[in-house]
């Protein structure tokens, strides 16, 4: 039988620590780190994530302050912001939730978030760190995940490792982080030929492409680690029967109207692997946590 990650689990005891890290700061003399967040327009997802970011802030003792703009936002007044909380003293992070509106150039306003607040790791100057293998602020996903196979106890060294999705937000920094952690990394996209017959090389795959169920058994070697980061809701009733079964438990659930997650592995790929990372309850947890992280450790570096 495969382990489980238990992500909601790890998130708490990492939570834990990050609580500790700022009594710590607070108790040297300092003041506590804060969070601004950032939500243009009105997507109910993200301001679900924004909402809980925003109360896991609360509970470790984080303060943190909410911009929420208009989905008409100008670029320019957007910008005009983010300039204002680089230069605001007591502001240590500052999270810009994405996706954006048309009319913003998403790359244009990260870019403009100071690198010492860049909290979810996305700048230019973050990014090339992580390269070298001395950021601070890492993007929070790999970070998530990069815990979860520690605390676990997955051997990396010298392991080989397939990583699908090649996104700046996940794929990429994942690759640098387990390249680093000195596993041998081969990044698969959409272009890649014969995915199926690659993935099954690795000791260690990972899925992060929002694709649903889309990494079946044939993609597995035989007691692989599968980590799955992706999160796709089901839409209609014949993906969740195909998946699931038309008896299953989830297809009662999508049909009383509650939303049937998915990742991009499929459940049937998990009885191959000797531990995985459900969905939900496993990566997704640890993103939060892992901001946390990356707000004390800003709070930490500006003090
Ligand atoms: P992107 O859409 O930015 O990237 C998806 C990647 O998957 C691309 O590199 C794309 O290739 C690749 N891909 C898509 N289809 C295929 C295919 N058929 N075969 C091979 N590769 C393919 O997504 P993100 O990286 O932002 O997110 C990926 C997933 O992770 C999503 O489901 C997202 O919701 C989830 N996510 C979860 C988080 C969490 O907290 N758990 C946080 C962030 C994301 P190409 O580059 O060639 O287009």
């Amino acid at each position: 039988m495969p382990q489980i990650i238990d992500g909601k689990a790890l998130a708490e005891t990492i939570k834990k620590e990050i609580g500790e890290g700022v009594k710590q700061l607070v108790a040297a003399g300092h003041p506590a780190p804060t969070l601004a967040a950032i939500l243009v327009g009105e997507d109910p997802a993200s301001q679900i994530y924004v909402r809980n970011k925003i109360k896991t802030c609360e509970e470790l003792g984080i303060k943190s302050e909410s911009h929420y703009l208009p989905a008409t936002t100008r670029e320019d007044d957007l910008l005009e912001l983010i300039h204002g909380l680089n230069k605001k003293p007591e502001v240590d992070g500052i999270l810009l939730q994405l996706p954006l509106p048309k009319q913003i150039n998403k790359q244009k306003v990260l870019d403009a978030i100071s690198p010492a607040k860049d909290v979810d790791g996305l700048h230019p100057t973050n990014v090339g760190l992580l390269v070298q293998g001395r950021a601070e602020l890492i993007a929070c996903t790999p970070l998530g995940v990069i815990q979860a196979l520690k605390r676990y106890n997955v051997k990396l060294e010298g392991t080989r490792t397939t990583i699908v999705g090649r996104s700046d937000l996940v794929g990429k920094p994942l690759a640098l982080l387990l390249m680093h952690e000195h596993s041998t990394i081969t990044i698969c996209h959409s272009k890649t030929r014969n995915l199926p017959a690659v993935a099954a090389e690795a000791d260690l795959l990972i899925a992060a492409m929002g694709k649903a169920a889309f990494i079946t058994p044939d993609f597995v070697k035989p007691g692989a680690v599968l980590v799955d980061v992706g999160i796709n809701v089901l839409k209609n009733e014949a993906d969740v029967a195909a998946i699931f079964g038309p008896e299953s438990k989830k297809m009662q659930d999508f049909k009383a109207g509650k939303n049937v997650m998915v990742g991009d592995v499929h459940p049937a790929a998990h009885e191959k692997s000797s531990l995985y990372t459900p969905v939900p309850g496993g990566v997704g947890p640890l993103t939060i946590a892992l901001l946390m992280r990356n707000t004390l450790r800003a709070g930490e570096l500006r003090r």
